[in-house]
């Protein structure tokens, strides 16, 4: 029997979620509530549409001659907590020859996890803040599952991009950035870390959805906090993008 899964939107040929030319499924569904998200249409559980993992694969390898030498992406809303559907896609991807990510703020627990990185290349890791109370208050839980889920890969050696959004006022801070640079550096398994300037983009979305966004007034972050940014983590030996 084919697994179904429900999934928010695809992008056939995304450049950004990964390495190479990448086919990107979001996948519907999250229980974080980031201030930030640029997706909130993508948190409920329920919506979004219902695909077999396997017309889902059919559909990718039509895209084969475009993807071959970049791969696949399954990202969100957040992808794990539809694991079994996730862990089925990624192992026929897998089988058909292409690299494969995942996208994930690795809000689930580890024995979760571990169904879907068994048939993951590259996991692409949403560290949100290191501090407990001041990751509940950005998204809502405290960092314990995203740092155990790191942990275990650099156990399996599991290559892992790191990604990191600077939001001024919260996550943009030199000692915030210095402590995670710190304890990043430690991981052999981190091959690269993205700092992600903060953005309103998806500020309508929140309008549309009538919930109330909370960033309105927040800047987005100047060239030079971003370079400053990005030197702290370089100077750690980090790979940064
Ligand atoms: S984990 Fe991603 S999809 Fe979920 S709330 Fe945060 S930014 Fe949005």
């Amino acid at each position: 029997m084919d697994v179904k899964g429900r999934i928010h939107s695809i992008e056939t040929l995304g450049l950004v979620d990964g390495p190479g030319l990448r086919f990107v499924v979001f996948l519907q569904g999250c229980h974080l509530r980031c201030l930030y998200c640029h997706n909130p249409d993508s948190w409920g559980e329920n919506q979004g549409r219902i695909i077999g993992a396997k017309e889902l694969a059919l559909k990718i390898q039509e895209y084969e001659p475009y993807i071959k030498n970049g791969g696949v992406t399954l990202s969100g809303g957040e992808p794990l907590l539809q694991s079994e559907f996730c862990a089925e896609v990624l192992r026929l991807c897998k089988q058909l020859g292409f690299h494969t990510a995942c996208d994930t703020a690795g809000s689930v627990s580890l024995k979760t996890a571990t169904k879907v990185l068994e048939h993951t290349d590259l996991v692409l890791l949403d560290i949100k803040d290191l501090d407990k109370d001041d990751c509940k208050k950005l998204c809502g839980i405290s960092p314990k599952m995203p740092i155990d889920i790191l942990r275990y890969c650099e156990k399996i050696e599991k290559d892992v991009w790191i990604r990191h959004v600077l939001l001024p006022g919260y996550t943009l801070k030199q000692s915030k950035l210095e402590r995670l640079a710190d304890f990043l550096k430690k991981f052999s398994c981190v091959k690269k870390v993205e700092l992600l300037p903060f953005h309103k983009m998806g500020e309508f979305k929140w309008k549309t959805l009538k919930i109330r966004y909370l960033l309105s007034n927040v800047l987005e972050p100047s060239r030079e906090e971003i370079k400053t940014a990005i030197e702290i983590f370089r100077s750690r030996g980090l790979k940064v993008d």
